[in-house]
């Protein structure tokens, strides 16, 4: 049995601002600096992962985020099922990660015990650490919960072989980042433990933030855990679809990871 994964990033969405608000303490060069908005499939010999659910058209409008195309839509353009997919990994609870919430209806989830515990406790209370969450998503998780469609990982978690979740915190206190064995050796896939290749390749960390300290040591644990530098995929970065080919013919936001990024020119 081959336990390596193809993995893709698929494009859903996207927003214009500028690099200062992506970096704590602004960025000297202030310039125009996008954030484009993915879910990842990982895809084994015999079972398919979603990393994080993305959001919808009404969530989209409420926070003027642009839907460039909605998430089903781009898992079946690669040949993935919604409804048959039977595990989805949550990197963390903001609305941009967790939404969508019918979409796999017979899917379990993945998410680290200390973002449930975050995004419905005392912290909650704060309009400033509130504000990337939505109500709508974190109640939907609880429902699961209560459904018996929920399994809670702590740390360092094995989901199947040579796919494992480890808990960074950091941008959010139960932030996971996933480990994925590919043909090029291991990738992770960061989500938000780094939305852009310059948050972590200059150890600048980005201003949503629950701690700091958390947030550095997550880009040196994701070093530690991917097989090179170019094996680590920020989570909101238009690079990554300028770095790695394209899954399909004639679509530019749907790219493939587990192969090698294209040669820079
Ligand atoms: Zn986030
Ligand atoms: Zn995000």
């Amino acid at each position: 049995m081959d336990h390596t994964y193809k993995l893709y990033a698929i494009r859903y969405g996207h927003f214009d601002r500028n690099a200062a608000a992506n970096f704590i303490g602004g960025d000297a060069h202030d310039g125009p600096m996008p954030l484009d908005y993915f879910v990842w499939a990982i895809v084994g010999e015999s079972r398919t992962f979603i990393l994080d659910t993305g959001f919808d058209a009404s969530t989209a409008g409420r926070r003027q985020r642009q839907l460039l195309r909605p998430v089903g839509e781009g898992l079946k353009m690669i040949g993935i099922e919604p409804d048959q997919v039977q595990d989805v990994i949550l990197s963390h609870m903001h609305f941009d990660h967790c939404g969508n919430h019918d979409l796999f209806p017979q899917a379990r989830y993945h998410v680290q015990d200390a973002e449930m515990a975050y995004c419905t406790g005392r912290c909650m209370c704060h309009s400033f650490l509130r504000h990337p969450f939505d109500y709508e998503d974190v109640a939907s998780m609880v429902s699961k919960i209560f459904a018996g469609r929920v399994d809670f990982h702590d740390g360092t978690s094995e989901i199947a072989p040579n796919l494992t979740v480890h808990k960074v915190g950091g941008h959010s206190r139960g932030l996971q980042v996933v480990r994925v064995l590919t043909e090029r050796g291991w990738v992770v896939l960061g989500s938000d433990a780094s939305h852009f290749y310059a948050n972590f390749e200059q150890n600048r960390p980005f201003p949503v933030v629950e701690s700091v300290s958390d947030m550095l040591e997550g880009y040196v644990t994701m070093r530690r855990l991917a097989s090179s530098g170019q094996h680590i995929i920020p989570g909101h970065d238009p690079l990554v679809l300028e770095r790695y080919p394209a899954a399909l013919s004639g679509v530019t936001d749907i790219v493939r990871l587990d192969l090698d990024p294209k040669p820079t020119a």
